[in-house]
Order: structure tokens, then C-alpha cells, then sequence
């Protein structure tokens, strides 16, 4: 907050990678470190995965309710990935920047393309790379509800994936987790710092002058 009690506007911290190279387990992380940090619920068609819940991990819905929430304008960003629709619902993203939240999205390339099209000065972008091929397959083996016919479609379309890698602000290679996460946050932190990003700068700086 401000001298004048101007809410800060909070960033979008962007949030790709390859399927199973871990970007679901490093938000996770920030979001249980940083109380600020809010996760964009993404609204979609595929089928829950054993453990996930509705509203928390996705907002599950049938396709019929996903395209009227593209006729109604719902969506900030939408797309096609593998063989399902993802949205990033618009009203609930503006509330939490509006309140001052750093929100996070876990979207494909499209997903990020889209939203430093639309908001350029808000987004930070970050792709979370696996350390090798060979660890991509094995992460994705491991994850509760695949089967080797998922992970062979995943896997052939990690390398489409990773050939977006040089749209991202950052790229961080999560071979030992805490590493990974140790980037991942002082990204966020660096980001906040940013002169633009802190509101209260021009009161405090006019203090310091006695301009006040
Ligand atoms: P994504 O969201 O990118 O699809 P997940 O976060 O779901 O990936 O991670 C896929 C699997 O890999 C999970 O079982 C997770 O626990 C595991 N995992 C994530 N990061 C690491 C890491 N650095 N080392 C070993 N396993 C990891
Ligand atoms: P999963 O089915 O493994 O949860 O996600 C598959 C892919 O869809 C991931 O690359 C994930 O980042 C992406 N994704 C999830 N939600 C959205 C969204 O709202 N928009 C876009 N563009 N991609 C999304």
C-alpha cells in the first residue's frame, strides 16, 4: 500500500513448460511461501485426475458450458491443448490484480503468448524446463492417473512445446527442486522491485526531498 492507500496492482507471473516437467509442483511451492500470490483456476473440458479437486485445481466443465464462456466473453485467453479446452477466466483474474495480488497461470505457450499480448507491462513469463528427456518421461510416469498411452502422447508433444522456450522472460531447468524453487521466487521477488511496480515510490521519494 501507499502513503495514500493505493492498492498495489499485482503481477501476472506466467508459468510454462512441457507437461510433468514440474511447473504444478513449483507453484504449488510459491503459492504456500508467498500468502500474495494468488493461482488463476483455469476452466476445463478434460476429466479430473485422481486427487484433483473441482475449483482448486480446475474448474472442471462440459464443452457445451466451455463455448458459451467463450461466446460471453468469459475467457482473458483460450485454447486447444493435447485434445482439450483451457480458459483463464477474465473477471477472476482482474479482481485479484485489482486487490493487489501477484496472480499466477499455469497455461501453455498460447496461454502465454496471449496474455503478453494483452497485458505487456504486467507479465512475467517463466518456462520450467526438465534437466533431460529421459526425466520428463519418467516424471510423467509417476504421476497419479497416467497411462503409458498419456505419457506417449505427452511426450511426443513435449518437443513442440520446448520449441517456444525463447518467447519466456526466464527459463529455469527444475532438475533438483529446491534449486528450481530458489529461482523461481527470486524472480517473483526481483520482478516486484521493479521501479514501475511500486506505487508508493513518488510519495516516498518526494518525503526524502521534502517535496511532500
Ligand atoms: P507439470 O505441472 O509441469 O505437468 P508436475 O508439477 O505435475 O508437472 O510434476 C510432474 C511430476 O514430477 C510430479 O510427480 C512431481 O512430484 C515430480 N517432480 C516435479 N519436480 C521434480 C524434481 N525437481 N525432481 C523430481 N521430481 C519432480
Ligand atoms: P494438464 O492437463 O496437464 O493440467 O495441462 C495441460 C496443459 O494445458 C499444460 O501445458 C497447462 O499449462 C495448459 N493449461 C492449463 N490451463 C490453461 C489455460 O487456462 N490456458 C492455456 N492456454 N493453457 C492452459
Amino acid at each position: 500500500m501507499s502513503n495514500k492507500g493505493e492498492v498495489r496492482r499485482g503481477l501476472m507471473l506466467v508459468i510454462s513448460s512441457p507437461s510433468g516437467a514440474g511447473k504444478t509442483t513449483l507453484a504449488r511451492k510459491l503459492m504456500g511461501e508467498f500468502e500474495d500470490v494468488a493461482l488463476s483456476v483455469s476452466v476445463t473440458t478434460r476429466e479430473a485426475r485422481p486427487g484433483e479437486t473441482d475449483g482448486q485445481d480446475y474448474h472442471f466443465r462440459s464443452h457445451d458450458q466451455f463455448t458459451r464462456m467463450i461466446a460471453e466473453r468469459g475467457f482473458l485467453e483460450w485454447a486447444k491443448v493435447f485434445d482439450h479446452y483451457y480458459g483463464t477466466p477474465r473477471a477472476d483474474t482482474e479482481e485479484k490484480l485489482a486487490n493487489g495480488k501477484d496472480v499466477l497461470f499455469d497455461v501453455d505457450w498460447q496461454g502465454a503468448d496471449a496474455l503478453h499480448d494483452q497485458v505487456p507491462n504486467d507479465c512475467v513469463s517463466v518456462f520450467v524446463l526438465p534437466p533431460s528427456i529421459e526425466a520428463l518421461e519418467q516424471r510423467l510416469s509417476a504421476r497419479p492417473g497416467s497411462t503409458p498411452e498419456i505419457v506417449a502422447r505427452r511426450m511426443a508433444d513435449a518437443k513442440a512445446e520446448i520449441r517456444h522456450w525463447r518467447r519466456y522472460d526466464y527459463c529455469i531447468i527444475n532438475d533438483d527442486l529446491e534449486e528450481a524453487y530458489g529461482q523461481l521466487r527470486r524472480i517473483l521477488l526481483v520482478e516486484r522491485t521493479k521501479r514501475l511496480r511500486q506505487h508508493n515510490l513518488e510519495d516516498h521519494v518526494r518525503a526524502l526531498l521534502g517535496e511532500g
